[in-house]
């Protein structure tokens, strides 16, 4: 490269540079050309500003909704400076250290879901991964070796690792990485909006779960390991009827199969309380976070087993029965350090209470905007994880054409607005940070109205 030609036109050096020296994850290989998105250089609170000086009011907490303290909290990056020169990283094969002790701790005592043991990774692909290999082991010490396939729903999103996507209704993916690993088995989804005509909610989670266990008893149930399954799966916000994760419980119990409750995306925080499952008064086995564990300022992922799987897998014979992988970056103490401010601000700050609080007044406002409105089918959520549903016709459910992309439309207006939202197909979805104020709720609230209704009133 011509050295003076970078100095005179830096971005547009970097865009051709970020093509060619940068796998842009999320984008489609044949995609990446036309994928320049704009270039951030710096960020405060929920605005991120781009080389252009563009300010864009930040919906999505950095845009995979990781950032959910918001960008540029000093008291984060004050923990991080000071455990890296104190002690940045030594293997966990070696040496024990405070940070990670503290965080699992801190981890098991934020609810009485009997969560005990924080298996810590780097990311939620591995997370997930990690669960599978502690529900593995669970069996194995059971005596049950051949009890190996897992469970994923429909529309479901578990990481891109061979697991991950294994366990992810990605159907680029699923071709792309063929062959995956074997012994996942796909369940429908629950999505209560899409339910058969005359039924009540409540009806039909009795229906989902009923088709459960007919697949648990078809696949047989001595071949199960686990089931992977959100609480409230977060890409197209499905809540799901009060009575279904009470059923999933039992019948989990039943055939002594594991929950796995991946609270990757909605954990530590994003719904209003520390994990998503607290919603429902129900208690998964295994519990996947990443994301908002750290807020995003060191990547952190964590499997975190109940004191009851544990004990099953150290048995007597302890860490004898217990053959679980060990990655290098393993309970990293800097990423704990993260980990532990992160607990810390939202404790102090209270923003479990304000995610739930303001969350909520953001749903019931895109409830009364669109009440009555002919293509907005459905607006669902809890806290700041918030959906609302395009529809061709609000009176049949009948979706738009896909060709129309309509979803895509709203989101890429939005971003020339200077407003991140995101769009899973026709349902428009928001995930502002945890610091979200009700003024910036307001900001979102409005944007998101502008941007939707420009693209239906073009259509
Ligand atoms: N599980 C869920 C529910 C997720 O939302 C994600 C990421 O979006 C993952 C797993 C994978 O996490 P990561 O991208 O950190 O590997």
């Amino acid at each position: 490269t011509n050295k003076y030609e970078a100095h005179h036109n830096p971005i547009g050096d970097l865009v051709e540079d970020s093509i060619r020296f940068v796998w842009r994850h999320g984008v489609a290989a044949a995609a990446t050309r036309e994928a320049r998105g704009p270039l951030a250089v710096s960020a405060s609170g929920v605005h991120v500003t781009d080389a252009d000086g563009r300010v864009y009011l930040d919906g999505l907490s950095g845009g995979s909704a990781a950032a959910t303290l918001g960008h540029g909290r000093v008291d984060v990056a004050d923990a991080v400076h000071a455990q890296m020169t104190t002690l940045h990283w030594v293997s966990l094969r070696t040496f024990i250290n405070e940070p990670s002790i503290e965080l699992g701790r801190r981890i098991a005592g934020l609810t009485d879901a009997g969560l005990q043991t924080s298996f810590f990774v780097s990311s939620g692909s591995e997370a997930v991964e990690s669960a599978t290999q502690l529900a593995k082991s669970y069996h194995r010490a059971k005596g049950n070796p051949e009890r190996t396939k897992f469970l994923y729903r429909k529309t479901g999103y578990h990481g891109t690792t061979l697991v991950g996507a294994s366990a992810s209704d990605n159907q680029e993916f699923r071709t792309w990485f063929a062959p995956l690993a074997p012994g996942f088995v796909e369940l429908d989804a629950c999505y209560p909006y899409r339910r058969p005509d005359g039924m009540t909610e409540e009806e039909y989670g009795d229906a989902c779960a009923d088709a459960i266990e007919a697949t648990i008893l078809a696949e047989g149930p001595e071949t199960i390991a686990g089931i992977l399954a959100e609480s409230i799966p977060a890409a197209l916000v499905l809540v799901p009827p009060a009575n279904y994760l009470r059923r999933l419980r039992e019948i989990c119990d039943r055939y002594d199969i594991l929950w796995i409750d991946d609270e990757v995306f909605i954990g530590v925080g994003r719904t209003g309380r520390w994990f998503g499952f607290e919603h429902f008064g129900v208690t998964p086995d295994i519990v996947t976070s990443s994301k908002g564990i750290t807020g995003g300022y060191v990547p952190l992922g964590a499997a975190i087993a109940t004191g009851r799987v544990m004990e099953t897998i150290y048995g007597d014979g302890a860490a004898t029965q217990a053959k679980v992988s060990g990655h290098t970056y393993a309970a990293h103490p800097t990423a704990c350090a993260a980990g532990l401010a992160v607990l810390d601000a939202i404790e102090k700050e209270h923003l479990l209470e304000s995610t739930a609080r303001i969350g909520e007044g953001m749903i019931e406002a895109f409830r009364s905007r669109y009440a009555g409105h002919p293509n907005v089918g459905d607006v669902r959520g809890k806290g700041f994880l918030i959906g609302i549903e395009l529809v061709e016709d609000a009176g049949t459910k009948a979706p738009f054409a896909k060709q129309l992309a309509v979803g895509r439309r709203v989101m890429d207006r939005a971003m020339e607005q200077n407003f991140m939202l995101r769009a899973t197909g026709d349902v428009i979805t928001l995930f502002p940070a945890l610091v979200t104020t009700q003024q910036d709720a307001d900001d979102m609230v409005a944007a998101t109205c502008r941007a939707i209704d420009e693209v239906l009133g073009e259509l």
